[in-house]
């Protein structure tokens, strides 16, 4: 029989994504679905990027690497840590993983054992839950309310606190939310982390991607830096999700220790994609074209949709998402969401996907061009007209 381990690992174990799944097949069979489920950019990863891997694989980079990551990228990687959090970095406080989640997947297995237990806040990214699980922990969810723009609650959090807690986890800007969470939060959850001596993983993979708010890195705060373990990414920022290059900033302590787990899990990426990751880092290829593309497709889908009935915009300052209250429109998120792909053709995510307080909105990806985004603004605008 396979471990418990291995079979507590589900799938974050929300069925909204049969939603997901019946417009793709819709869509392989021809029907003009709008595809507003995913989140995964429509477009290639920069030329720039492309060829130096394909100049890596004819110029004979096709061996072992060393690890955790050839010196360069980490090198590259720590200004990147540097940049996004505030602090300076050095590449010893850096492990190059399998994308963001391989990241997520050390931060797990480097601090939780089995037995202990880690925070959330729900709705979070759907790995999270099996991420934690397959450290053999457990975990308490912990709603962030639609009311308070998808931020969560200091006395809640702190609620949830056992003297089993080794763990809590943020990520900001949030997906599905788009919330990005404020400087006082921050410092709120910082306090909770030190006083009960908690390590904090911050999920930053959508750093660059935000509209006019500031990027503050909890890692910044007082006393943070010995208890922070910050996730990144170049799947998002640099356009590069199908690649799979992430890493993970904290001590070089902790990571002294997760060089070995890199060592018995993945060793290490290829040789030639992390040839085209250090040019993708060096040179920031389409960081800033993806930031504002993003930037354009937020505002032109919120322009297309204001006044649309009783719908309410949350969150939505930063990451690839816009989440929309449609509770006036029916309460049942998922039966919306069918209803929308049935009539409309338009797919989106019900927010139950993503854990129960985000109950009553949809989230809409940002992955599409600003004309299909008006055209779905458009379908939603007579869906939700015929609705009342
Ligand atoms: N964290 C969040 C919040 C995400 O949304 C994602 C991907 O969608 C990841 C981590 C994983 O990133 P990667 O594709 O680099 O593994």
């Amino acid at each position: 029989t396979p471990s418990k381990r291995i079979t507590g690992i589900t799938p974050s174990g929300k069925d909204g994504w049969e939603v997901h799944f019946a417009a793709m097949r819709k869509k392989l069979a021809g029907e003009p679905i709008l595809m507003l489920s995913v989140g995964d950019h429509d477009f290639d990863t920069p030329a720039g990027t492309v060829e130096a891997c394909v100049a890596a694989i004819r110029g004979g980079y096709h061996h072992y690497i060393q690890l955790p990551g050839l010196p360069r990228l980490r090198e590259g990687m720590a200004r990147l840590s540097t940049e996004c959090t505030g602090v300076d970095t050095t590449p010893d406080e850096i492990i190059v993983t399998q994308g963001g989640q391989g990241a997520l997947f050390a931060v797990c297995q480097g601090v939780l054992d089995p037995g202990d237990h880690a925070i959330m806040i729900s709705p979070y990214y759907a790995t999270y839950p099996g991420t934690v699980r397959a450290a053999g922990a457990s975990f308490t969810e912990v709603d962030a309310k639609a009311e308070s723009g998808f931020e969560p609650d200091i006395a809640a959090i702190e609620a949830a606190v056992r003297p089993e807690t080794r763990l809590l986890m943020i990520n900001s800007p949030n997906n599905p939310t788009g919330a990005v969470y404020s400087r006082q939060t921050l410092e709120g959850i910082a306090e909770i982390c030190r006083r009960h001596d908690l390590w904090l993983l911050s999920d930053e993979v959508y750093w660059t991607i935000r509209a006019d708010a500031e990027h503050v890195s909890p890692r910044a705060l007082a006393g943070m830096k010995e208890r922070t373990l910050v996730v990144n990414s170049l799947s998002k920022s640099h356009g590069m999700t199908g690649w799979r290059v992430g890493w993970l900033t904290g001590p070089a302590e902790m990571v002294r220790h997760l060089i070995n787990l890199n060592l018995v899990s993945s060793y290490g990426l290829a040789d030639f994609v992390s040839r085209a990751a250090i040019e993708a880092v060096e040179n920031g290829h389409g960081v800033r074209e993806i930031a504002e593309r993003y930037g354009r497709r937020r505002a032109a889908f919120l322009e297309s949709i204001t006044g649309l009935g009783d719908l309410k915009i949350r969150g939505s300052e930063g990451g690839m998402y816009v989440m929309l209250d449609i509770s006036a429109v029916d309460p049942d998120c998922e039966a919306f969401a069918w209803r929308l792909l049935e009539d409309e053709k338009v797919a989106v995510m019900p927010g139950t996907s993503f854990g129960p307080s985000a109950a009553g909105h949809i989230r809409v990806s940002m992955c599409q061009t600003e004309e299909t985004l008006r055209e779905a603004a458009q379908r939603l605008r007579r869906f939700v007209a015929r609705a009342a």
